[in-house]
């Protein structure tokens, strides 16, 4: 059996406990060593092969879970945050179905979340935005015209952007170009949300670029926008004590 395993975004114990009972009974463990901490090896047992797939290809990759499935031997393929976001894990799963080789999912803590965690700030604000929109910076991997930046960004609801650090000077003129963040919009760049050495730089949509610059921040990061970080927003109906719901009967 072959198991995809979502990692988490850095800390070692935001695993779930499923992934790191996976890791434990595994025989081999492909992980992608470029993102996930290593660390999270510590679930590992003592006879468990490693590969680091930074330097292997997908059918370098498929090669070894094909010899492992061979030899009746367990596999995880340890992927970074939760393998649905940029993960590379359909063109896997593709190739496995082809061979007839078994395998599932499990999810993982993404950074988006690890993110959030680490501004102590929630995406969706009464008032202020009731959607998150997860995207990226067109870059080498291009991205479907009707999802330019400019376009998501028109929305002006929250948004997280992954795999863009290092085009920051565009990403500001995208997303003012969508016509609704300004430049004093909140922003906040997220650099390794959820390892030791974690680090948060708010600032505003106009001083993306700079404040990546002045603090080195190249890659590793997420950028996320909107008013959920600025001060105005209103409270939730739920826990309003005027408000009456299937579980509760107003109070006031
Ligand atoms: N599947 C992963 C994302 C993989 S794409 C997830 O769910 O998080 C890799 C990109 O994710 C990086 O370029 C960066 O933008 C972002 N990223 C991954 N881990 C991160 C972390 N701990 N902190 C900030 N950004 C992170």
């Amino acid at each position: 059996m072959i198991h995809f395993v979502g990692a988490g975004s850095g800390g070692a114990d935001l695993i779930t406990v499923r992934g790191a009972r996976l890791l434990g009974e595994a025989d081999c463990i492909i992980y992608a060593g470029s993102l996930v901490n290593p660390d999270v090896l510590q679930y590992k047992s003592e006879h468990c092969a490693v590969y680091d797939s930074a330097g292997m290809t997908m059918e370098d990759v498929i090669a070894v879970m094909a010899e492992n499935e061979k030899a009746g031997k367990t596999t995880v393929r340890l992927h970074t945050g939760d393998p649905s976001l940029y993960g590379a894990i359909r063109e896997q799963m593709d190739e496995l179905d082809k061979l007839g080789l078994p395998y599932d999912v499990t999810p993982g803590v993404s950074s988006f979340c690890g993110a959030a965690a680490a501004l102590q700030a929630e995406y969706t604000l009464p008032e202020v935005s009731q959607s998150v929109i997860i995207t990226r910076m067109a870059g080498r991997t291009p991205v479907p015209e009707g999802e330019a930046l400019r376009k998501m960004a028109s929305h002006g609801c929250t948004m997280v952007l992954f795999l863009s650090t290092g085009l920051l000077e565009d990403v500001e003129k995208e997303l003012l170009a969508g016509g609704t963040y300004t430049k004093d919009t909140p922003a906040a760049i997220v650099y390794k949300a959820t390892w030791p050495d974690e680090k948060v730089f708010r600032c505003t949509v106009g001083t993306l670029a700079k404040t990546a610059r002045e603090n080195h921040i190249t890659k590793t990061a997420l950028i996320t926008i909107g008013g959920f970080l600025g001060t105005e927003y209103e409270r939730s109906k739920l826990y309003d004590p005027t408000f009456t719901h299937g579980y509760r009967e107003a109070s006031r």
